[in-house]
């Protein structure tokens, strides 16, 4: 957590720059991981107030009282509040109310109850303005700086090591629980500190389930084992995705497992900062369907990691926003037959300004246990 510091002053730095140009005197931000990526504060409860020139305001409550202290660095004066945060929140911008206020807040970062709180205040302080915001945070997070590249490259390394160690001790018999429970004791051991979500563990027919929950299902002979994981590091997240077969594989086990690693090699090559999200979902999606399958790749083709294991940009077929240099992203094609199998393999790749690199190193042929 060292440099939260310095890099939490440029990124709250170039937030201040973002509500210049949005007209805005200042951002209240409710998302748990936009207030890390600005403060470096990671606990479970706080408020931020970023104005648009200044030292942000952080509220947090007595259980973070010393974690605070550790984590946030420079810009940001922290406030330990017995009592609401909102209330502290609401009282702060009472006492300083002198002239027009127009403060963003996140609409998809808030509940309900919350929004009418501060708008009911906002009809009482005629000088107060509230103005709906979408993504200026996230809009930051999608461009990775150097410290948090470092922790994702550590949070891959952390899955590989998990998964290598996890296969060989998979085999017949076991249930989808049990591999589920060997690898996320693996990732642990392997120093994760969570996991960004629940391990995907699905054998056989079940592996046609894109998002199947591990079930007490016995792994038999000639079943896919579809596996989709990842590892958190310093706060960031890992994302993998690996299908091995039981046994020899068949022709058909081959055929769809070729075509999935070929569709993953041609987008994680072809990949490029500036390409909109759409043009390197079709890379895949393109090959997939002309090897007869397009019908059976019904998801997009990947999405941004970082803070969150789920974040913009997103590889889709509707998304039509140029993917940024600096972004690291999923790719993770997939083929899915309802009652027979399925197969997906996922790495995660950094858009460089001069090319992709993939992240992960696990190889990607058919492994058979
Ligand atoms: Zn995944
Ligand atoms: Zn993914």
């Amino acid at each position: 957590m060292t440099t939260v510091g310095t890099a939490g002053a440029d990124r709250l730095a170039r937030l201040q720059g973002a509500l210049a140009g949005a007209d805005l005197e200042a951002l209240l931000v409710t998302a748990l991981p936009n207030i890390r990526y600005l403060s470096g504060f990671s606990g479970s409860n706080a408020l931020l107030l970023v104005p648009a020139a200044g030292d942000a305001t952080l509220w947090t409550d007595f259980r973070y009282a010393t974690q605070v202290k550790t984590e946030v660095g420079a810009g940001v004066r922290t406030l330990v509040e017995p009592n609401s945060l909102w209330g502290a929140l609401l009282g702060t911008l009472r006492e300083s109310g002198a002239g027009a206020r127009r403060i963003g807040f996140e609409t998809e970062h808030l509940s309900h109850r919350e929004a009418h709180r501060f708008l009911d205040e906002a009809r009482d302080a005629a000088a107060l303005t509230w103005r709906p915001t979408t993504h200026l945070v996230e809009a930051l997070r999608e461009v990775k700086d150097a410290d948090e590249l470092a922790r994702i490259r550590t949070a891959v390394a952390i899955a590989e090591a998990a998964l290598e160690r996890t296969l060989p001790t998979i085999g017949v018999g076991q249930t989808e629980l049990e591999v589920a429970g060997r690898l996320e004791f693996e990732l642990r051991r392997a120093g994760s500190e969570g996991f960004p979500f629940e391990c995907i563990v699905a054998a056989g027919e079940r592996s046609a389930l894109p998002h199947a929950r591990p079930t007490a299902r016995p792994i038999a002979a000639g079943d896919f084992l579809l596996i989709d994981f990842g590892a958190v590091h310093a706060g960031y997240c890992s994302d993998l995705t690996r299908t091995v077969v039981l046994g020899p594989p068949s022709d058909r086990h081959r055929e769809i497992h070729d075509l999935v690693r070929e569709a993953l090699g041609s987008a994680s090559a072809g990949v490029r900062a500036g390409m909109r999200g759409r043009d390197a979902d079709a890379i895949a999606r393109d090959y997939i369907a002309r090897g007869g399958y397009g019908e059976a790749f019904g998801h997009s083709l990947g999405h941004g990691i970082g803070l969150e294991v789920h974040e913009a940009p997103r590889l889709s077929s509707t998304a039509d926003a140029p993917l940024p240099a600096g972004a690291v992203v999923t790719i993770e094609p997939g083929i899915y037959l309802e009652g027979w199998g399925g197969v997906r393999i996922e790495d995660d790749v950094v858009l460089h300004p001069d090319g992709p690199e993939v992240l992960s190193r696990f190889p990607r042929e058919l492994v058979s246990l």
